[in-house]
């Protein structure tokens, strides 16, 4: 018998639903037009982009016209960040994001950082949530952007983005949002948003991969970091990417449906039943990132006395994915910024473990997980440099 496989890291990336790949398939081969031909072909692989244009506007409540593709939801955050900074009139200097951003956002802020503008990092909590008061101290009458994200893609946690947008309204400040994690999982309405801009990767969502899209509210106007052609409104030229635009498209109709259905709640049960059944079972082992303001499909413990990455490769021996917070870099192990700016200590940071969820996941595969974890851990423990110390 073939062994389980179980998938637990929708966060990373999720597979392309069925009905995605079937609307995607005819763009590759029985339409093949650039949208930007005149004939029937062209006309033809148009009218598919502006559908999927209108649909996936449609999931956050947007006008098809403020919706931009791009090459991914790092691009997308590329083109808020520096699109706007460049734009903007006044001169202004200072820019603010916070400690736990995607590297999309953060690396963007570092690299403005080295070229002209003040960054500030705003601190987080022990859940790695960004708090408002922490925004409304820093914001300056020369803060010209703001970015957090919608949700952390590490701990799952949910921003009060609609607080902290607010706030930014007061001080004339844009204010960008990565929604990567929760586009597609969690209701988002952007005419009610205090948001200016909004990223979104459709692989994050059941659709394909290279192809993300940026909400630009109408008036905002942003420098492109591509010249040419003139697509997307003339902010992000090159042809577009049909077939993946297509199955984006699909996508945002899919999440649509499955909110209908009810997924959101069926998979933070499940989520739930993990979280539990891990810390009671393995002793020193808690939860990261808040247990409620979460994004439902996302799990994530820290396991006291063990070593990710050898977690990850045993949990993968036994069929299960998951991913670890720690990256291994030239034989380094560094933990990750997220965990490490909620306060975490080295050490504690290095047992991390992120299970993500998706609607493949069944009642039988948290079983199977629940079964399997604990051994592995009391296993690494026996095994651990760490035994007997802290
Ligand atoms: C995955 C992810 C990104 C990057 O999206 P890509 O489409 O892979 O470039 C950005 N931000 C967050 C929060 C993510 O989870």
């Amino acid at each position: 018998m073939e062994p389980r496989k179980v998938y637990l890291d929708h966060s990373a990336t999720t597979p392309v639903a069925e009905e995605v790949l079937k609307a995607m398939i005819p763009y590759f081969t029985d339409a093949p037009g650039n949208p930007n031909s005149l004939h029937q072909w062209g006309q033809t692989a148009r009218r598919a982009v502006d559908e999927a244009r209108q649909n996936v506007a449609s999931l956050i409540g947007a006008e098809p016209r403020d919706i931009i593709f791009t090459g991914n939801g790092s691009a997308s955050d590329n083109l808020a960040i520096k699109g706007s900074a460049w734009a903007d009139k006044k001169g202004r200097k200072h820019v603010i994001t916070s400690a736990v951003e995607h590297h999309a956002v953060f690396d963007t802020f570092k690299w403005l950082g080295k070229n002209g503008y003040e960054v500030t990092v705003l601190p987080v909590d022990e859940c790695g949530m960004v708090l408002p008061e922490t925004l409304k101290k820093a914001l300056r009458d020369d803060t010209l952007l703001v970015s957090v994200m919608h949700a952390n893609n590490e701990v799952g946690t949910i921003n009060p983005i609609e607080e902290l947008g607010a706030l930014c309204r007061e001080r004339g400040a844009l204010f960008h949002t990565d929604a990567v994690q929760t586009a597609g999982h969690i209701p988002i309405d952007v005419p009610k948003l205090p948001v200016d801009m909004l990223t979104m990767s459709a692989h994050k969502m059941y659709g394909p991969k290279g192809i993300g899209a940026l909400y630009v509210r109408g008036g905002i106007k942003l420098v492109p970091l591509v010249h040419g052609g003139g697509q997307e409104y003339g902010i992000r030229s090159g042809t577009e990417n049909t077939a993946g635009i297509v199955g984006f498209g699909a996508a945002a109709k899919l999440a649509a449906r499955l909110r209908e259905e009810g997924e959101e709640a069926r998979v933070s049960a499940l989520r739930d039943k993990l979280l539990d059944g891990i810390v009671g079972r393995i002793p020193n082992s808690f939860v990261t990132g808040h247990r409620t303001k979460r994004l439902p499909f996302h799990g994530s413990v820290c396991v006291k006395l063990i070593e990710g990455e050898g977690m990850l490769l045993r949990m993968d021996y036994a069929g299960i994915g998951v991913s670890s917070g720690s990256a291994c870099t030239s034989g380094s192990l560094e933990p990750s910024h997220v965990l490490l700016a909620m306060g975490l200590d080295h050490a504690t940071a290095h047992g991390s473990v992120r299970l993500t969820l998706g609607r493949g996941t069944s009642e039988e595969d948290i079983d199977y997980v629940l079964e399997k974890f604990p051994p592995i851990v009391e296993l690494l423990r026996m095994m651990s440099p760490y035994k007997g110390g802290k």
